[in-house]
């Protein structure tokens, strides 16, 4: 007799991540890549082929991350792969400056009228951080205002949230962030500019209100109509500044961003992702006289040996090239219009299994609650243990989401029929799987 059970055999991911947790925390260089939030084998990948991941076994996932947001062309764009190949053919690294930043400097303060001067850093950490420390020596005022749940990036002074509920003192959100650190960090709810109002009416020292104008850290959350209006009101009324991080929600909420989208000018912005075309580099900009306070113009010292590095700087502006042709972005954006139509008929058909979908332009996010989630403990009251049943299913059907249930799922114009016909098929097996648990 022939057995036909199917030998227990390691995937290459496994004997990946098994050497791998011996040479690097968790086995990953950024923590969400482990899948800690939804348990399993993180698939480790060997290539990307426009809207599609392969793994080191071969399998083939419709990719709905893109790297987290910067591939909005898709993987391996022919274009963005024969700018860097040029960029690279003349030298990858300087030290000084180059043409090409110049040229996605001009394109930078092209598509967001808020920004006449801009630095280019590596990361959207490094931006972040740099826009805080402008913004301080602006107005010579320490403190910050974040909001709970929103993400800016790894560094001290911004590592710190709150409990839910009414805004309050930061407090660090990692061992080895000082309480001193983030003493100047205030906490509101998203959404809640009462909230604001009120740490306004508490502190005169506050520098900055720093916001992603669209929630995308805590799964999509837009911001309810008059939230930005107030935080622009408040800033303008109390002499603080308005920072609008936009490095996931440049170029993805709407061709631009979500100061054009929503008609809300911040005084400093923060780019990453998409900016730098799947390559590190971020931005942070603002008026003239704002930049001017950066170091060699100004005092406030901020540098970087790799900054505006002549291989992002050519993905970049292959990347916003590409983007700005007619028709490419709304591809990206009806791919994702359509995911969230194709969520909802599945939530639908597997016994109406309660589903929110939140979605700007081309981010969305599929919450496991019938009701609209505001903040972050709204997002924290949805049933993660469902998504985490549909994450697999979906993962196992060929479609890779994001493995946590507080991230945006991002789309990208290679999206096609062919991808949108391998979702629906699959979204029929995850919803199952949600709905197999009970509520
Ligand atoms: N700001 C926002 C809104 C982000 O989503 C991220 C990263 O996801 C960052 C800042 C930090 O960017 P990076 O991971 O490039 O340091």
């Amino acid at each position: 007799m022939t057995d036909v059970s199917a030998p227990s055999r390691t995937t290459h991911s496994e004997a990946l991540f098994a050497r791998a947790q011996q040479l690097m925390p968790g086995g990953v260089n950024s923590p969400v890549r482990a899948f800690r939030s939804v348990g399993g084998t993180p698939r480790f990948m060997a290539r990307g082929e426009a809207a599609w991941l392969v793994d080191a076994d071969g399998n083939r996932y419709v990719d709905l991350v893109c790297s987290w947001g910067p591939l909005i062309l898709g993987h391996a764009h022919p274009r963005v792969l024969a700018a860097i190949d040029r960029a690279a053919r003349n030298g990858t690294t300087f030290g000084a400056p180059t043409a090409l930043e110049v040229e996605l400097a001009e394109r930078v303060v092209a598509t967001f009228p808020s920004v006449e001067m801009v630095r280019f850093v590596s990361s959207g950490t490094e931006a972040a951080m740099s826009a805080v420390r402008l913004a301080r020596a602006a107005t010579g005022r320490n403190a910050i205002i974040k909001f709970d749940g929103c993400y800016h990036g790894h560094s001290d002074a911004l590592l710190a949230a709150a409990g839910s509920g009414v805004a309050t003192l930061g407090l660090p959100d990692s061992p080895g962030v000082t309480a001193a650190t983030v003493a100047d960090t205030l906490i509101a709810p998203f959404n809640d500019v009462a909230a604001v109002a009120s740490l306004f009416d508490q502190r005169r020292d506050i520098a900055a209100v720093l916001v992603e104008p669209v929630a995308g850290n805590m799964g999509v959350v837009p911001p309810q109509p008059g939230f930005l209006e107030g935080l622009r009101a408040l800033t303008r009324k109390h002499g603080a500044l308005l920072v609008f991080d936009e490095v996931m929600t440049g170029w993805r909420v709407h061709p631009a961003g979500a100061q054009i989208l929503y008609g809300v000018t911040p005084d400093l912005t923060i780019l990453g992702k998409v900016v730098g075309g799947g390559l590190p580099a971020a931005a942070y900009g603002g008026g003239r006289d704002l930049m001017r306070l950066v170091a060699p113009a100004g005092p406030m010292y901020q540098a970087g040996t790799l900054s505006g590095n002549p291989l992002a700087m050519a993905a970049g502006l292959a990347t916003l090239d590409g983007l700005a042709e007619p028709g490419v972005w709304q591809r990206a954006a009806t791919w994702a219009e359509n995911a969230d139509t194709a969520m909802n008929l599945a939530a639908a058909a597997a016994a109406g299994i309660p589903v929110t979908v939140q979605r700007v332009g081309t981010m969305l996010t599929a919450f496991f609650t019938d009701r609209p989630v505001r903040n972050y403990s709204d997002a924290k009251g949805t049933n993660k243990a469902r998504y985490n049943r549909f994450f697999h299913a979906l993962l196992d059907a060929g479609i890779y989401l994001p493995p946590s249930a507080f991230e945006a799922a991002f789309t990208s114009s290679a999206h096609g029929d062919a991808e949108l016909s391998h979702l629906q098929a699959a979204l029929v097996a995850g919803m199952e799987a949600a709905a197999s648990l009970d509520a």
